[in-house]
């Protein structure tokens, strides 16, 4: 890894956001030293990407709070509210949950609006910050709340950004199994092994492949970068 391309964190803000955790967990970017990176580093920033991002956010999250407001009239929503960081098996874990959800019998439901593909790292991201919410109610010796459940809303936009409200999906997994739904033991046990490797001083080794690689932010500064197949198409026909 060429370290020159990017900016180191401070020390002591050495921190992971749940959903690269979720990423890695899940296998969207299963390589270890990309998550290594993120626990110390700060990627390059792409402006115009980020602007579109957050247009494109801001619109979904108008949706969700809508959803939330017609589905669960009688939540108190905090949106956006950025939750103090937590330690995670020797991680320091920072996150914003795009809505919390507080009904009146003290139960929780944790939402997050997305702007893209459906994808499973998103309910681990969710579960997660359900965690975070539960050990931080637990440090300032409150009751811990129990998890009402987890939503997440889709936005999807064409291929010119273009935003298509008929086509908005507010999904839920509800009920006393939720955590358990979005967190299954072997999901927590990937965490665990993901994050004593992102805990660890020493580089981990890279997993190179062309999903890892593809819109991994270190790549500008990877050696180890994937770098194509070469010929797209390989000849296998004498097999048959
Ligand atoms: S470019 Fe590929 S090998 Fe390098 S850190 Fe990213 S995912 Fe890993």
């Amino acid at each position: 890894m060429e370290f020159s391309h990017f900016k180191k964190k401070a020390k002591g803000f050495e921190c992971l956001g749940p959903s690269s955790v979720a990423e890695a967990a899940s296998y969207s970017n299963s390589c270890n030293l990309s998550l290594w990176m993120n626990t110390r580093y700060k990627a390059p920033v792409d402006h115009e990407f980020l602007a579109k991002w957050e247009l494109r956010h801001a619109a979904v999250l108008n949706h969700l709070k809508l959803n939330i407001l017609d589905k669960f009239p009688h939540a108190e929503i905090d949106m956006e509210l950025p939750l103090q960081s937590v330690n995670l098996c020797g991680n320091t874990l920072f996150g914003v949950p795009d809505a919390i959800c507080r009904f009146p019998n003290g139960q929780l439901m944790v939402c997050d609006a997305k702007s893209g593909k459906k994808r499973v790292s998103h309910w681990i991201q969710v579960g997660l910050y359900g965690h975070m919410i539960q050990g931080l109610a637990r440090a300032k010796g409150a009751p811990i709340p129990d998890i009402y459940g987890f939503a997440l809303c889709y936005g999807n936009f064409d291929q010119e950004g273009g935003f298509n409200k008929n086509n908005i999906e507010f999904l839920t997994i509800t009920g006393p199994q939720s955590l358990a739904e979005v967190l299954p033991e072997p999901t927590r046990k990937r965490i665990r092994e993901i994050l004593s490797i992102s805990g660890s001083d020493d580089l981990p080794l890279a997993n190179p492949n062309s999903q890892n690689c593809r819109f991994c932010k270190w790549k500008i500064g990877c050696d180890q970068a994937f770098q194509g197949y070469g010929n797209k198409v390989v000849d296998v026909s004498e097999f048959f």
